[in-house]
């Protein structure tokens, strides 16, 4: 039976005026989300990721930005629903877990009663009816002893506690779709591992569609069934996680791979991209990445590379695919000849 489609973005684009030109956040970005799968999407800072989902649940200002494409959330565009009906739907069918949990609990109240706040802020259920699922919420997400710590203050809590506190927010109205920006990154290693663990179980455990954000390839390795490479707003891969991880495509991706470390290549050398990513006002003509690009040739630097799909595995660059797989290949043998 095929998976229910929840999410469709198609050719969204974010432009924002400023006295400095036109900043172009995202330019031109399509992708699908089906229950019970994950997308990982993943680049530097800049790259637009965060954008694209902020603008997904419709979290930046219209009047402020020129904003074009479709956001199909089960069948209505959330670019143009009302008020009232993106209210419904955010927080209640879609959710969002941020990077910084500290910044997203106010230090002043206890932990149980703000995740209270959020089942309030819909349901309007009784009091002993919504303290008894936020304990259970607790509970789900690994918090110990859950009815006691519900009293707590975020000060009370570690890092990673406050992360679950804040997955179990998002999880109080059984979205269909959680979006999680950088939901490890202010976190220690092993904490971070946990948090992924924990999304990944609760995904099954709540059969929720999860955008994962991160800048790191490593994070999304183990839990994310399909990535989305973005670079200067523009999606410029996407493919299944083994497709990606076996055979990447394009030079970016190349490069992001090279600059993590693997379990089991013990002693390769990381390599990172040289150079740092285009000012959004001012891309680069042509491919964006070519002012980095080792291996740019003649039409990078004047035509811009379609996103073209190649069975099910789209890539924006001019190389020829035996020509990737070509140099792929060759970047592989050379990185495990230097540390050998
Ligand atoms: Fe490099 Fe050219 Fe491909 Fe861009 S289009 S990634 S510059 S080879």
């Amino acid at each position: 039976m095929a998976a229910e489609r929840l999410l469709e973005v198609k050719d969204l684009k974010v432009h924002f005026n400023t006295p400095d030109g036109i900043v172009r956040a995202v330019d031109g970005v399509s992708f699908t989300l089906d229950r019970g799968e994950t997308l990982g999407i993943v680049g530097e800072s800049g790259s637009g990721k965060s954008v694209t989902c902020l603008t997904t649940l419709r979290l930046i200002n219209l009047d402020t930005a020129d904003v074009s494409g479709q956001v199909l959330f089960k069948g209505r565009d959330l670019l143009k629903v009302s008020k009232e009906e993106l209210r419904h739907v955010r927080g209640k069918e879609l959710s969002m877990i941020f990077q910084d949990p500290f910044a997203c609990l106010h230090p002043y109240y206890r932990v149980g009663d703000q995740i209270m706040e959020a089942i309030h802020a819909h349901d309007g259920c009784g009091k002993n009816e919504a303290k008894k699922r936020v304990i259970e919420l607790l509970g789900s997400v690994g918090i110990p002893r859950p009815d006691q710590r519900f009293a707590d203050y975020p000060h009370q809590f570690s890092g990673g506690m406050r992360q679950r506190a804040m997955i179990a927010m998002a999880l109080v109205h059984n979205p269909d779709v959680l979006i999680a920006d950088e939901p490890t990154t202010a976190l220690d290693v092993t904490v971070q591992a946990q948090i992924l663990d924990l999304i990944e179980r609760l995904k099954q455990d709540f059969n929720v569609g999860v955008i994962l954000i991160t800048h790191d390839l490593g994070v999304i390795a183990d839990v994310a069934q399909k990535v989305m490479v973005m670079y200067a707003g523009r999606a410029i891969e996407l493919a299944s996680r083994d497709d990606m991880f076996a055979q990447p495509l394009h030079p970016y991706t190349w490069g992001l791979l090279e600059s993590i470390p693997h379990v089991d290549q013990k002693g390769t050398r990381l390599i990172p991209i040289q150079g740092s990513p285009p000012s959004l006002i001012r891309v680069p003509p042509g491919c964006p990445f070519h002012p980095r690009c080792p291996h740019r040739f003649e039409p990078c630097d004047k035509d811009v590379p379609e996103l073209v799909d190649r069975g099910g595995h789209p890539e924006a660059c001019h190389l020829s695919i035996e020509d990737k797989r070509r140099l792929w290949s060759e970047r592989e043998q050379l990185r495990k000849k230097v540390a050998s």
